[in-house]
C-alpha cells in the first residue's frame, strides 16, 4: 500500500462512516500511544478485571492487532444523555453496542475496500486490547476528561468508541484540545472518590465496577450507596458541563454543503431511528424498555427470563445473578416509599 493517499480520499472515507450514523470520525497514525495501563494495573486499580492485566503494554500499540498497521480510524457513536438517576446506565439502554457498532463499522469497511483495494483491516469495539480513548483523542475526536472518558463539545461524554485499524497510510487529523479547564464537577459528583483528578480511576472504588464487572458480594460501603443503580453509574457523566446542548438532539451526518464535504458535528437525521443514509442499522439502537425501568421491575424480568429480556443488551454482562444481587441492594423507588 503506498504512502500517498490524498486528503480527498480521507474525506471520502470519513463520509462513508458518517453516513452510517457515527457521530464523529477521526484519523490518526498507528504509532503506539503512551502506556498508562501498566502502572494502573501494577497499582491494582483494575480490581478483579484480570483481562486488563494481560499484556497491558500491548494495548498501547495498534500494530499488535494488525501487522503493518499504519492508520487508525476512530469513531464515536452518540447515545442519549441521562440525568444520572435511573437504574440502568445510559450506554446500556440499547441493543448490545458490541454487535450494532461492529456491524456498522464492518459495513463501512466493505465500502472502504472499494476505495483502497487490497487493504488489510481490523475492526475493534471495546473488547479488543486497545487504548481507544487515547487514540480517539489523538485522532481529534475530543479529549480525555477528568472523569477518564473521551469528551467532545457536541456530545460530552455520551459516546461509545469503535475503531478500524488499516495497513494504509492516511493523513492524520489534529489531536483534540483538553477543555476541562479548572472544572472538577465530575470529581465532586462521584459518590465514592473513585476519580483521582489526574485522569485516573480506581475501579475498586467505582459503582460501575461493582455493579457490572464484579462477581460475588458487593462490600457494604458501596452497596449502601447504590440507591436506584442496578447497572452502572452515570454520575460523573451527568455532572459534566459538556455538551452545552443535550446530545439526544445532536448527531453528525453528511454536511449538505454545496461541495458535498462531510464534516464532524452536524445534525444527522435518521440516526437512532432504525435506519441510516446507507440503509444499514445505526450503531446505537435504543431500547425504550430500559429507560425508566425501576430496580424491582428489572428484578421481575430477570426472574421471569433474564435471557429473553437482557441477552441482546449490555446488561447481559452482569449476568442474572449479578443483576438480582444489585436489585436486592437498591433502595425502594421513591413512589414505593
Ligand atoms: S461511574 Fe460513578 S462511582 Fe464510578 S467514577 Fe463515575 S461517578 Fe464515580
Ligand atoms: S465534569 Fe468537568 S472536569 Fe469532569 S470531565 Fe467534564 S469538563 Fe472535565
Amino acid at each position: 500500500m503506498g504512502d500517498g493517499p490524498t486528503v480527498r480520499l480521507r474525506e471520502q472515507i470519513r463520509a462513508l462512516f458518517l453516513a452510517r450514523g457515527f457521530a464523529r470520525v477521526g484519523f490518526t497514525s498507528a504509532e503506539p500511544v503512551a502506556d498508562h495501563v501498566s502502572t494502573w494495573v501494577a497499582q491494582g486499580r483494575h480490581g478483579s478485571m484480570d483481562y486488563l492485566a494481560r499484556e497491558p503494554a500491548g494495548r498501547a500499540d495498534p500494530g499488535r492487532l494488525l501487522p503493518g498497521a499504519r492508520t487508525v480510524i476512530c469513531t464515536t457513536t452518540a447515545y442519549p444523555a441521562t440525568d444520572g438517576r435511573g437504574s440502568v446506565a445510559g450506554y446500556a439502554r440499547g441493543e448490545d453496542y458490541h454487535h450494532t457498532l461492529k456491524a456498522a463499522l464492518r459495513d463501512a469497511v466493505s465500502e472502504l475496500e472499494t476505495l483502497l483495494p487490497g487493504v488489510a483491516t481490523r475492526v475493534c469495539v471495546d473488547t479488543a486490547p486497545l487504548l481507544e480513548r487515547a487514540l480517539a483523542a489523538r485522532a481529534g475526536l475530543g479529549w480525555i476528561g477528568r472523569n477518564t472518558l473521551l469528551l467532545d463539545e457536541t456530545h460530552g461524554p455520551w459516546t461509545l468508541l469503535g475503531e478500524v485499524i488499516l495497513d494504509a497510510a492516511l493523513p492524520p487529523d489534529t489531536p483534540g484540545l483538553d477543555r476541562c479547564g479548572t472544572c472538577t464537577a465530575c470529581l465532586d459528583a462521584c459518590p465514592t472518590g473513585a476519580l483521582d483528578g489526574a485522569r485516573g480511576l480506581d475501579a475498586r472504588l467505582c459503582l460501575s465496577y461493582w455493579t457490572i464487572e464484579h462477581r460475588g458480594e458487593v462490600p457494604d460501603r458501596f452497596a449502601r450507596l447504590l440507591d436506584q443503580r442496578a447497572f452502572g453509574c452515570d454520575d460523573c457523566l451527568a455532572a459534566c458541563p459538556h455538551p452545552a446542548r443535550p446530545p439526544a438532539a445532536l448527531r453528525q451526518a453528511p454536511d449538505p454543503a454545496a461541495d458535498g464535504a462531510v464534516r464532524n458535528g452536524g445534525p444527522a437525521p435518521g440516526v437512532g431511528r432504525g435506519s441510516t443514509a446507507c440503509g444499514v442499522g445505526p450503531p446505537f439502537v435504543p431500547r425504550s424498555d430500559l429507560v425508566d425501568v425501576t430496580p424491582p421491575e428489572l428484578g421481575r424480568r430477570a426472574e421471569e427470563s433474564f435471557r429473553r429480556h437482557f441477552s441482546s443488551t449490555p446488561v447481559e454482562r452482569t449476568r442474572r445473578a449479578g443483576l438480582l444481587r444489585n436489585v436486592s441492594l437498591t433502595r425502594p423507588p421513591p413512589s414505593d416509599v
